[in-house]
Parts: structure tokens; sequence; C-alpha cells
């Protein structure tokens, strides 16, 4: 009979995050469970502390000291609020991104869980987006805690207060001083408990007929299912261009996964984004669907949680945190658009989804398959090292044709006098276009402000020498930038380089830096063509109200003629009317600074390719360029994953880029130039140290000096880091955090590590 426990601690420093010892009270006997939220008295604090349970005895463990026991309070809820599995979960979770447990364990039940099961919900959202993002900039706020909660609310528009407070790491008293100040207001958080109205009315649909390809994917996946064990890990990699039918797979396989009793996960980077996955898994599966919608109530998000633990519904899917679904006999796990980068976590714990994919589907003896169209080159490695299997699907299922591709030379461009960022072939496509009543799409960088310096006559991109990335302009934090600047950096070494006076491949002067901005290019359509009806997308248009969505669907209600945006816009929706997509200069995708900027150049390119002309007209893509032979443009022009894949890994190879080696990124922030520098110099020595004192495992590790982030200031907080780099990502982790750990750190400076980062700004 259960008669001890450990438990967690729900909030503790990394001193404390270990299991601590418990005597179960008679009365909590029969319901305490593995993954029990529990309150413990702990140490001289006043009032009970939150926890989970981890484990139960019978009976003490003899190193325990019956005496010193001390005993649970009380019972969060008469049910378990996470499983097993979910506890294995966090402590995997801890050696691999250095979080607490109960850091972990917070992720992955939603905080509405937690908060008691009261379904009138008390959130916050600011009062005035503009003035709460002048009050950011203008550096008066002095509190990181509250930079922290407008930045969030700046990002989700409200949020309940138990999820604010969780998210940033703050008391309910400052969200008070905030309202107190007039930047945010409380409300009673409306509820309902209906399904999102695009999914009220989905026709049931029958699953179609495979085609030869789909039917030996679903077989070989399947199969698969029936045979693998805990402990095991088998992965596919499901390769095939948008339209091939890999959606068709999921379900096929699903279908055949819940008819032997197991459950499935399916992942998607953003639900919003992706209606067609769910109106199809509603179609087929009707009620046995749950939607990890990010847009659910709280109380909704509160009973799908509920139903999902207690195993009432057999499918989830959702985006990145749905991958800790409370599932507990998982068969299949699906990562749909594996190469997204929206399932790597950017707030603490830092966790990369496919990796926890990868974690449960070997817990859970599920398979795992990874679908894409054009997949990250370390994925598509990995079946080629045997690591996972590859599956082809090679052909659309209906023939839409693909769009032309057609590339602009823009050396040619300039050497006739055009310096401007549009040739003029793409200025006379977007004028016909916009008389023929069609729509276009015009795609940048998402960094506006990430400057890459070319030769207009040669297409010579500067690089490191080192690195073999391109070299990317400081932003200059108290001023414009326009003109040419006069050094660049290396994201990676640190290395600053000047600006030649010459073109060192072809002696001319025409050295020039490019990064228009989505305003520069509005304005510029604005001039030329001034009838010209025009949207843009970036984080300035979507931060405050206006969400994506809302672009997204004044544009297919055809409010515009002109879309101007980041890769956000090549995502989601058919256009049906949409006849032009142009790319304004792979030079500037190829110039990000990122050592991933070949792979997602060529995602974008190809993702844009494939969207243009879904509909009935014939669809037509420009990409501008000075580089058009670069291997990436011309793999992306012809479609071809496999030629882009055969040039890109070798380049991994030669530089020790992912999957051949890892980056490890220590970010320090904060409102103190001299403070935030220090620190970041500090932590560099203590890295340092530690190189030098375990000698042999660091013999191969890189460390780059302490330097300003590419963007040096944001909202007023310095930005410095440190990079190190090693073969191992296990290396890395452990040198970096244990100098987190010996690192004294001021209040005012915040340290945030994150191995294989997808930005490095
Ligand atoms: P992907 O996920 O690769 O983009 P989908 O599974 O969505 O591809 O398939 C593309 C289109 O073809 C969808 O409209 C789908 O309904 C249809 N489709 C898929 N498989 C078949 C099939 N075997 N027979 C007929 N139509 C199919
Ligand atoms: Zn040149
Ligand atoms: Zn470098």
């Amino acid at each position: 009979m259960t008669r001890y426990c450990q438990v967690v601690l729900a909030n503790a420093t990394r001193h404390f995050d270990r299991e601590w010892t418990y005597r179960v009270p008679e009365s909590l006997i029969a319901s305490i469970d593995v993954g029990s939220a529990v309150y413990v008295p702990f140490g001289t604090r006043k009032t009970s502390s939150r926890g989970f349970v981890t484990q139960l005895f019978d009976t003490l463990p003899e190193q325990y000291d019956e005496r010193k026991i001390r005993e649970v309070d009380s019972l969060f809820s008469e049910r378990p609020v996470v499983t097993e599995e979910q506890v294995r979960l966090a402590f995997e979770m801890k050696r691999r991104y250095y979080c607490t447990v109960g850091d972990a364990l917070n992720t992955m039940v939603p905080p509405t869980v937690l908060a008691v099961g009261d379904r009138r919900v008390k959130a916050a959202r600011l009062i005035d987006t503009e003035e709460a993002m002048e009050l950011l900039d203008s550096g008066d706020l002095r509190s990181m805690k509250q930079v922290r909660v407008i930045e969030l609310l700046l990002e989700h528009e409200e949020a309940s207060c138990v999820e604010i407070r969780q998210a940033t790491d703050v008391s309910q008293g400052v969200l008070n001083t905030l309202a107190k100040k007039g930047v945010i207001e409380f409300f009673q958080r409306t509820v309902s408990r209906d399904l999102p109205e695009e999914l009220e009315e989905v026709e049931p649909a029958e699953a179609f007929e495979a085609t030869e390809d789909q039917s030996r994917a679903i077989e070989e996946i399947d199969s698969a299912a029936l045979t693998t064990a805990p402990g095991t890990l088998r992965e596919f990699m499901l390769h095939g261009v948008t339209g091939s039918g890999k959606t068709e797979v999921y379900l096929q396989v699903a279908d055949r996964v819940l008819s032997r009793g197991q459950q499935v996960l399916i992942l998607v980077p953003e639900i919003a984004l992706t209606p067609q996955m769910t109106r199809r898994l509603i179609a087929r599966f009707g009620e046995r669907v749950a939607i990890l919608h990010s847009r659910l109530t709280p109380a909704g998000r509160y009973e799908t949680w509920q139903r999902i633990l207690a195993q009432e519904i057999p499918i989830v899917v959702g985006a990145r945190s749905a991958v800790f679904a409370p599932l507990k006999n998982l068969g299949l796990i699906v990562v749909d658009e594996e190469q997204e980068s929206s399932y790597k976590a950017e707030m603490k714990p830092r966790y990369y989804a496919v990796d926890v994919a990868r974690m449960r589907a070997i817990m859970n003896g599920a398979v795992l398959v990874l679908g894409s169209a054009t997949p990250q080159i370390s994925s598509y490695w990995r079946a080629h090292q045997g690591l996972s299997t590859l599956l082809r699907l090679p052909e659309r299922i209906s023939d839409v044709g693909m769009a032309d591709v057609e590339v602009v030379d823009m050396r040619a461009e300039y050497a006739r006098g055009n310096l401007s960022i549009f040739s003029e072939r793409l200025m006379r496509e977007l004028s016909y276009t916009i008389d023929r009543g069609e729509q276009a799409m015009i795609l940048l960088n998402r960094r506006g402000f990430s400057r890459t310096v070319v030769c207009r006559s040669c297409g010579w991109q500067m690089r490191c020498p080192f690195c073999d990335i391109a070299l990317t302009s400081h932003r200059n934090p108290y001023g414009g930038q326009t003109g040419l600047p006069s050094r660049m950096v290396c994201h990676l070494c640190e290395r600053l380089a000047r600006v030649p006076k010459q073109c060192p491949e072809c002696g001319s002067e025409e050295i020039m830096a490019l990064g228009a901005g989505t305003q520069q290019v509005e304005e510029e359509i604005r001039k030329q063509l001034p009838h010209a009806r025009i949207l843009r997308m970036d984080l300035d248009t979507t931060r405050g109200r206006f969400s994506h969505k809302e672009i997204l669907d004044a544009f297919e209600r055809r409010e515009a003629d002109v879309l101007v945006g980041t890769q956000m816009i090549a995502k989601g929706h058919d256009f049906h009317n949409v006849t032009l997509s142009a790319i304004l200069s792979a030079d500037q995708l190829l110039g990000t600074g990122e050592f991933r900027a070949s792979e997602q150049a060529f995602q974008l390119m190809t993702q844009v390719a494939g969207r243009a002309g879904r509909g009935l007209k014939k669809g037509r893509v420009i990409i501008q360029a000075v580089q058009p032979d670069h291997f990436v443009v011309r793999a992306a022009a012809q479609q071809d994953y496999e030629a882009f894949y055969r040039e890109e890994i070798v380049f991994r190879k030669r530089m020790e880029y992912l999957p051949f080696g890892h980056i490890g990124m220590a970010q320090l922030k904060g409102f103190d130039l001299y403070e935030t520098e220090d620190t970041a110099r500090e932590f560099y020595r203590e890295v340092s140290a530690l190189i030098g004192q375990y000698g042999g495992t660091f013999s191969r590790t890189v460390l780059s000096e302490a330097s300003p982030a590419p963007i040096e200031r944001i909202r007023s907080r310095y930005r410095y880091r440190v990079m190190v780099r090693d073969e191992s990502a296990e290396n890395l982790t452990r040198l970096l955090f244990m100098a987190a750990d010996r690192l004294k750190r001021p209040k005012g400076v915040s340290l945030v590590i994150d191995i294989d980062p997808w930005t490095t700004f």
C-alpha cells in the first residue's frame, strides 16, 4: 500500500530541483498517483508549495529517516494532471534543455488545468498597443518583468493572468502595477465551448483509393507500427511536393492505428494556417479528433485536455505544444512540414518539438513520420544514414501545372542603370497582373534589417572566410541604415570585416548593400504603380490587433492587388487569383547570415513556386538575383530537392554544421550596457575555464569571444552573446549550462542558452 511518494516542486530553482520524499496521509492513499499535483510543505516556506508526484513507495527506502519525513498537505485535484510518461519526459527534458523538471511539467500542462477548475478566468490585455510599444521603445521602463508582460501581450493580444504569470515568471503584483499605470486592463474572459466556427459544418468524407505510391508508404509505415516496441525508434521521412498526397497517407495510417485501439498525434506548424488538415481530419474521424487550437478559450482548452487525459479522444492535432498531449497509448506520431521553425520553442524551456516527438515515439513504441516537400538537410541526412526510412511521393495527385519559374539577372538591370529594387521585368509583370484584375505576392526575407553586401557587376557576396556564411551589417541602434555599411560581422565567429572598395572577384567598384524592408517595397510600388492596392504583412502590421489571418483573409477577398510580406505569406492559404509571385532578392535570402540560409532560401523559393497558379489560371514566379547561377537558385527554379541536397550536404560536412556539428548560443540581455557586456565577458571566462579544466572532452570545442549581437539593442535592452561550437550537442549543453551555474549574474541581466538556435540575431 502506498505510504510514501517522491515529489518535484512546480517552481524550484535549479538548486532545489530534485525529488523530495513525503508521507502520504491516510485520506489521500486511494487517490494519489504518479502525475498527481499536490501541495506539500517545503523548507521554511509559510504556505504549501505545489508539486508533482513522480514516484510512489510502499515502504520508505532505507537511506531515509522516518522522523524527518513530512506529510503531503493536499491533492490539487482528484485525478492526476499528467501521465507517468510525461513525468519521465520531464526528466529527459531537464537533461536536454537544462530546465527544471517543474519547468518541463508546467510547459506540458495548459495553465488553465493548473488554475483550479474555475471556468471564469481573469485575463489581461493592453489598453493601447501603440502606446505600449512606445513605452517599450522609450526606455522608461526599468523593470524587466514589466517588459516581459508587455511583450507577451503584444504577441498574444490577450491572455489569462495565470498564463501571463507562468509564461513570464512574474507575480500578480507586477500585473497590478501595470494596470495601475494604465498600461493593461483586466477583464473576465468569456467562456464558450463551441468548436471554432470554420469547423462546425464539415461533411463526413470517405478515404480516397490510395495511389500506388501512397499504398507503398501506407503499408511500410503501418507494418512498422505493428511491430515497433517501446525502447526502439521507427522513423520515416515522407518526402513529396505539396499536393502529392502526404496528408492522405497520414489519414489512412491513422485509421489503421486507431482500429487497433491505439492513438494518434499529428503536429502541424500552426492550426490557423492549416485549416485543410483539421477539416479533413474531422471529415474522416469526426468526434474522435481533438484540436488543440491556440484560439481555444481557457475553458475549451481545459475541457479538451481533460478529455484527452481521460483517454476519451484518440486523435489529437495541434501546433508545437500539442506534442505534450497526454495520450497514453500512442501508435503514430506525425510531424507535418517538419522543416518549419515554429517547432522550436523560443521561450524557456527552449524545446524542439520534433526532438520531443522522437522521445515520445521511443517511449511509446510508436512510429514517427516526418513529412515535407523540402525536408531539413539534417532530417534528410538521417534517412541517408539509415536512421529513418525514406518514402517518396514523387508526383502530384492532380496535374495542376507547376508555375513557370523565371530568374531575373539583376546584374544586367544594374548595368542598364536601373538601381531600383524592382527589375523592369517584374514591375511590368506586376502592372499587367493588376490590370487583368489578378493578384500578386511579393516576398522578401523576414529580416528586413539584415543587410548583405554584394557586387552588382559579378554577383560576389561578402562571406566569412572562416565560417563560409554571409556577413551581415550590424544594425546601428541609434540611426537608420542608408548607404554602404563600413563593417560587416559574422554571426558565428563574430569576426568583423571591412567592406572592400573593390570587388575581390572582378575588381569592380559596384559594391552595394541589399536589404530592403517590406515598407520600402510598398513605397516603391506606390511610386511606380500609384493605383495599386497594397497589403503589407510583417511584424509591424501583425503585432497589433490585425492578425496574420485577417490580412490573409482580406487578400483572399481581393481587397488588395498586391500582398507584400515575409515568408509568412507563402504559407497556408491557396489564393486562386494569385498569378504572380516574386522573390525580390534571392541574394538577401542567401545572405541572412545563418548557416541555414541556403536551406531556408530553397524552402521558400520552392514553396512559392508550388503555390502560384493553384487556381485555373497559369501562374508565374519571378526570382530576382545577382547570383542567378547559385546552386540554390538553380535547384529551386527546377524544383529539384535532390540536386539541392547533394550540394548543400557537402557544405555542411566541410564546415561541420548541422548535422555534423552543433552551435550553442548564450545570450545576455540587460538595460545597462556595461553590466550586460561585463556579464557576457564573465560568462566567456567561465566557459573558457571549464574548457581548460576538462581538457580532453572539449579539445575540439570552438569558443568565440563575447560580442554584441547583430542587433545590439532591442527595446532598450542591450544584447550580448557567446557562441560555442562542438561536434557533440551533449557536450555543448553540459559546457554552457555548467558555466551558467557558475556565473554570478546581476539581477538586471538575463541569460538564455540555446543549442542549435534557429536564429542567431
Ligand atoms: P499533401 O499533403 O502532400 O499536400 P494531400 O494529401 O493534401 O497532399 O493531397 C492533395 C490533394 O489530392 C487533396 O485535395 C486530396 O484530397 C487529393 N488526394 C489525395 N490522395 C488522393 C487519392 N489517392 N485519390 C484522389 N485524390 C487524392
Ligand atoms: Zn564583382
Ligand atoms: Zn565567421
